[in-house]
């Protein structure tokens, strides 16, 4: 059963090829729900790379795509 969203609040997530990330941290900066961090872990090309922490406030807006010199993040809506 549907029920039916009115989208008063818009819901997004993005994934991040940890392989393309060179960990600059540039989406960091620029994400207005402070939901990317830095990972731990190095990828195969010895950068940190970065993570989404998926705590729901993440509105779809884009803006670390738009800003990852890398094209690594990915963004999804709904
Ligand atoms: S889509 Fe917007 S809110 Fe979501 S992680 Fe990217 S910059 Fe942050
Ligand atoms: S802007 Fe792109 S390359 Fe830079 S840390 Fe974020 S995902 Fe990685």
């Amino acid at each position: 059963m549907s029920s039916g969203k009115t989208g008063s609040k818009i819901k997004g997530y993005i994934e991040i090829d940890q392989e393309l990330c060179k960990g600059c941290q540039i989406c960091i900066a620029f994400c207005p729900k402070d939901v990317i961090s830095l990972s731990d872990k190095l990828n195969s090309s010895g950068y940190l790379p970065v993570l989404f922490n998926d705590s729901g406030e993440c509105t779809g807006c884009a803006i670390c795509a738009v800003v990852c010199p890398e094209v690594a993040i990915e963004v999804y809506r709904g």
